[in-house]
């Protein structure tokens, strides 16, 4: 296209379930949307993942590239235009919205939709890309059926550790909570809960410090007592980081209106954000529930939002 020229109806940023599903539905509106997927992790977070088993309407599950590459072939089919880029700068104060590509190009649109996700924070060991899906987890709620009967570790000490961990209980032999502090973040009654836990047990002023591997899986963990620096050896086969998220802000932060923890913020139930025209949709809105079901519906909410805001225009 002619990208210095022509107004789009809609450009789409991102590729998971929320930019897929909004391109999906703004092309089947005849809205030709175009939708930059990253350079880098195009079709989002589940392409880092193996099976998924609870996206609605795969029995069996399936693969998350796959379920992606799905999701790309059907709002392709009906004329979304996919650009593998990313986008490096964005305009969202006018009336019309521009952003600007990787080559300098600039793309000029009167809806945006932000669908740019969230990142999960690493405990950056060695080892632990690899070990990534064959043993260490970012996500209870997705891999935890996966630890039947296994001795998992919960990493962090705030609410979302002791959810996952309270959650794990249901499959796991046991669970282990790792935390470097000697209290918890965690809200009282959180803490309460996992405490009265026969199957949680605590591991305070710790923290990972090697990742041990076999066979490719995660085979056992070496912790580290924060203040002493001495180590030992838990027997582990899962390892659930739950150490938090930074939402991919860094594009609009400054223009569009976020929360205390950096997510986009919308007028909920609406995708709106604080500007109109510009949408907010998946994990990059959505510090609750961050599944790709829920990204999916939220991509398809903007959608109908970016729709009613163009038919208001004309
Ligand atoms: P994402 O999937 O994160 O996609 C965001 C996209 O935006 C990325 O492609 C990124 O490249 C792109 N992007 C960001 N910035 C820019 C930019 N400036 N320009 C262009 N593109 C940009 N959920 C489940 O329901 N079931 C599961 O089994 C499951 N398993 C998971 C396993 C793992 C390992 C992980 C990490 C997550 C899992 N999840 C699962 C959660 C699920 O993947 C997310 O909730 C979902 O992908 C969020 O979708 P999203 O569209 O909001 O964002």
């Amino acid at each position: 296209m002619s990208a210095d020229t022509d107004v789009r109806n809609v450009i789409v940023i991102g590729s998971g379930p929320a930019g897929y599903t909004a391109a999906l539905y703004t092309a089947r509106a005849d809205l030709k949307p175009l939708v930059f997927e990253g350079s880098v992790t195009a079709g989002g977070a589940l392409m880092n993942t193996t099976e998924v088993e609870n996206f609605p309407g795969f029995p069996e599950g399936i693969v998350g590239p796959d379920l992606m590459d799905n999701m790309r072939a059907q709002a392709t089919r009906f004329g979304a235009e996919m650009v593998p880029d990313d986008v490096i700068a964005a305009d969202l104060t006018g009336d019309i919205k521009t952003v600007t590509d990787s080559s300098g190009a600039v793309h000029r649109a009167r809806a945006v939709i932000m669908a740019t996700g969230s990142q999960h924070r690493r405990l950056n060991l060695e080892r632990e890309g690899e070990l990534s899906g064959r043993g260490v987890s970012y996500c209870a709620t997705c891999d935890g059926f996966f630890f039947r009967d296994r001795d998992i570790v919960v990493v962090g000490g705030g609410d979302t550790a002791m959810e996952e961990a309270t959650f794990l209980t249901r499959f796991a032999r046991s669970v282990t909570v790792v935390h470097r502090r000697s209290a918890l973040r965690a809200s009282q009654v959180m803490q309460s809960r996992a405490f009265a836990d026969d199957k949680i047990s605590f591991a305070f002023d710790s923290e990972i410090a090697e990742l041990q591997e076999e066979g490719g899986a995660l085979s056992g963990l070496v912790l580290r007592d924060t203040f002493s620096g001495r180590t030992r050896d838990l027997e582990a086969t899962g390892l659930f980081v739950a150490i938090g998220h930074d939402p991919r802000n860094e594009l609009f932060a400054g223009q569009l209106d976020l929360d205390d923890e950096g997510y986009l913020k919308v007028e909920s139930p609406s995708t709106r954000t604080n500007i109109p025209g510009v949408f907010g949709a998946g994990d990059v809105v959505d510090h609750t529930y961050r599944q790709a079901i829920t990204a999916a519906g939220s991509g398809c909410a903007a959608a109908l939002d970016a729709e009613r805001h163009l038919a208001a225009l004309t």
